[in-house]
């Protein structure tokens, strides 16, 4: 989402009066569009993709307005194209992407519309240069010529000023709907019963904090964890009293990470954490004190006048980012571990190390 707000619109040069303002912002704006579509998949968007990519190496090269002008009309059209064939089943990013094409489809029509004023202005200014070749007196020739440069100029800055106003405009509302998109994003990616991140949320992150960490050269652990016999709780409780412990689980997990460790739910009852900053024996240790707590805690709520008090453990498997792991490879490897934990007793920490054999096979 970050890129979406790099959105910059560059200055034109002074005699590229026409094309030059608009071509770097149909440019970002096809970039917009890009990143809004960034992580759909499907055929259509991804034949989509690749014409805009296409749209914004043809507009990156000086363009003529009328060819600046075709290559915007292009890229509406085909915008507008995989908008009717996604008609069916517009999710919110589609919606998104329509305003953004309505905003393109403005840039592209005041690329014609006020771009033919300005030639039918220029072109009579040079036709009535043209006429004073006819003045034989120099005096009068000098100041008509002074006036039509005055006026052309002034032409010039009008049309300048026309372009600057409308591009604010249009990107105002770029700004507006990027705010729209990054909320509605942030939304979708919170578990509503325990606010923390949901999965989806959570992979999203996770693949951001992997390349961080490998760009930095900073150790990456992941920690799964599942609530031991969560069933049980509900069986006994209910299972409202089983969402409240989830709940409960999660603002735990929250206080006794750092601010910088990332929770989210991954499913059900299990839950990950990514510490950033942080190799397998400082994570190792954190974890054993993260469910000592929980084990020692409990949850109590008033059972129609009656006190009840519902005690739990959690389990936790442990994984270390090595230099040839995938995403994957790092959640699988932790969630291995917390089965390795169920496995030997519940209500403990294991880590996981890759295999020799997955080294060695990386290796070769
Ligand atoms: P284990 O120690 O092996 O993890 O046992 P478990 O009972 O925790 O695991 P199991 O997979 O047998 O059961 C998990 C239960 O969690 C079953 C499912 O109904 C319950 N569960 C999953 N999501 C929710 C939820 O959002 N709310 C409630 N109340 N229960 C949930
Ligand atoms: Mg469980
Ligand atoms: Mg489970």
């Amino acid at each position: 989402m970050q890129d979406l707000i790099e959105l910059e619109l560059r200055r034109p040069d002074a005699q590229d009066a026409d094309a030059g303002y608009w071509s770097p912002f149909v440019q970002n704006l096809l970039r917009v569009i890009c990143v809004v579509t960034a992580d759909a998949t499907s055929p259509e968007i991804n034949r989509l993709r690749a014409r805009l990519v296409e749209h914004r190496r043809q507009l990156s090269h000086p363009l003529h307005p009328q060819e600046a002008r075709s290559v915007t009309a292009a890229c509406v059209r085909d915008c507008e194209h995989y908008l009717q064939q996604t008609r069916h089943d517009h999710s919110a990013r589609e919606a998104e992407l329509a305003d953004l094409v309505a905003i393109l489809r403005e840039a592209a029509a005041r690329l014609v519309g006020d771009s033919v004023d300005f030639h039918a202005t220029l072109l009579k200014g040079a036709t009535r240069l043209h006429a004073l070749r006819e003045l034989d007196d120099i005096r009068e020739l000098k100041r008509q010529l002074t006036d039509e440069v005055a006026s052309l100029e002034q032409a010039v800055a009008d049309k300048r000023k026309r372009d600057e106003d409308a591009i604010a405009a249009l990107s105002e509302r770029i700004d507006t709907l990027q705010s729209d998109l990054e909320r509605a994003e942030a939304q979708a990616s919170i578990d509503p019963l325990t606010k923390v991140a949901n999965r989806g949320g959570f992979d999203r992150v996770l693949t951001r904090t992997v390349a961080t960490a490998r760009a930095n050269g900073v150790a990456l652990s992941l920690a799964m964890l599942d609530v031991d016999h969560f069933k049980q709780v509900n069986d006994t409780h209910g299972h409202q009293v089983g969402d409240r412990v989830l709940l409960c689980t999660a603002e735990w997990l929250r206080g006794a990470v750092r601010h910088t460790d990332f929770v989210a739910r991954y499913g059900g009852e299990e839950f990950a954490v990514l510490l950033y900053d942080a190799d397998l024996a400082q994570a190792e240790t954190r974890f054993q004190r993260v469910i000592e707590s929980i084990a020692g805690r409990s949850y109590e709520y008033d059972d129609h006048g009656t006190p009840r008090v519902v005690r739990f453990t959690v389990s936790c498997g442990l994984a270390e980012l090595t230099s040839q792991d995938s995403d994957q490879d790092l959640v699988q490897r932790a969630d291995q571990a917390l089965y390795d934990a169920k496995r030997k007793g519940r209500n403990r920490v294991v880590c996981r190390r890759p295999s020799r054999l997955g080294r060695l096979l990386h290796l070769s």
